[in-house]
């Protein structure tokens, strides 16, 4: 297998690449929603990402690779092994869901006749299983079928996955960051749906031209030698998986004080979004950048900087205000920050 490309080496996009580092520092975050043009590289990102993560300790063996760390978040298979279990270590999973997938490939199929002519679970583990502890990227989630989609949101919010077929039922960890990338021209998302993606970023092909000088001579340079070119990156690569080891640390420890989360409630309250996860998410997030930028306690500063991210597909269409969802926000978070 070759050298993903690095993700130090991806010009601009830094909204994009500031999302994927919150959700590799805090998974809870809910997932990542990418809109854009095609061939933006949105895939090259989130491989990319795994690509310099620290490669995961895991249960040898074990077909959901099990951090031997979970204790009783062990799979049942791992739980019956004797201590001590077996160790190897796996590069972070990336799993790419299809679009024509079909049910039991996603959450894994369960075998029920040879189940009752052997009076075993006979389960075939399915993507989620791959997927665990990793990235499950779903190119144009907006054309996966909505129960699909709905399933995987549930599955990366608890972190198990349960099949269950006539009074059978098998469970399993399945903890991941959801990637969607989406093309706004090719269908829309459900409101619901939208809402319950932690993170959306909006990425362009850039309109300048350095940038597109720096990435057609980065892309040729890498194609031409990955190991070469993969290598000339690895201290910068080094450097941030660095930085996220440092915040994955950190994060239990990092304060947001009271009138940070005014702040965040009066942007919401603004902006008219529904419920509170906008309010949720803002937090999550800010505490991420907050440990990422190996600060203790978030401020404003920290909100205003994923505000964008965590809100702009929350909003309600207002047939009144022809502004983008990015323009609401910006202009929302002037009204709020000024005062
Ligand atoms: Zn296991």
């Amino acid at each position: 297998m070759r050298e993903p490309f690095p993700f130090s080496a991806i010009v601009g996009q830094e909204e994009m690449k500031q999302a994927l580092l919150i959700a590799a520092v805090d998974p809870v975050v809910g997932g990542v929603l990418v809109f854009g043009d095609r061939g933006t590289g949105k895939s090259t990102a989130v491989r990319a990402l795994a690509g310099l993560l620290p490669p995961m300790r895991a249960v040898r063996d074990c077909r959901y690779h099990c951090d031997p760390a979970a204790g009783a978040a062990l799979c049942a298979e791992c739980q019956a092994r004797e201590a001590p279990r077996a160790e190897i270590l796996l590069p972070v999973p990336v799993v790419d869901m299809p679009l024509g997938a079909t049910e039991d490939r996603v959450v894994g199929a369960l075998d029920l006749e040879r189940a009752l002519a052997h009076g075993e679970k006979s389960f075939e583990p399915g993507l989620l299983a791959r997927a665990n502890r990793g990235f499950l990227y779903i190119d144009e989630v907006n054309l996966l079928e909505d129960h699909l989609v709905d399933l995987l949101i549930d599955v990366a919010a608890s972190g198990e996955n349960v099949v269950e077929r006539e009074g059978l039922s098998v469970r399993h960890p399945a903890r991941f960051v959801l990637v969607g990338s989406g093309n706004p021209e090719e269908g829309e998302l459900r409101p619901q749906l939208l809402d319950r993606f932690g993170l959306s970023v909006e990425i362009t092909t850039p309109q300048d031209i350095a940038s597109r000088i720096d990435i057609v001579r980065r892309r040729d340079a890498y194609e031409r030698d990955p190991a070469g070119f993969a290598a000339k990156w690895a201290p910068e690569d080094t450097r941030t998986r660095q930085r996220i080891e440092a915040a994955r640390a950190l994060l239990p420890g990092v304060d947001v004080p009271d009138a940070v989360l005014e702040s965040a409630t009066r942007l919401c309250m603004a902006l008219g979004t529904d419920g509170l996860r906008g309010e949720l998410t803002l937090l999550r997030a800010a505490r991420a950048l907050a440990a990422l930028m190996g600060e203790t306690t978030v401020n404003d500063g920290h909100l205003q900087r994923i505000a964008p991210s965590s809100l702009r597909h929350r909003l309600r269409r207002d047939p009144l205000d022809e502004a983008g969802s990015s323009v609401r926000v910006t202009r929302a978070m002037s009204e709020v920050f000024a005062a």
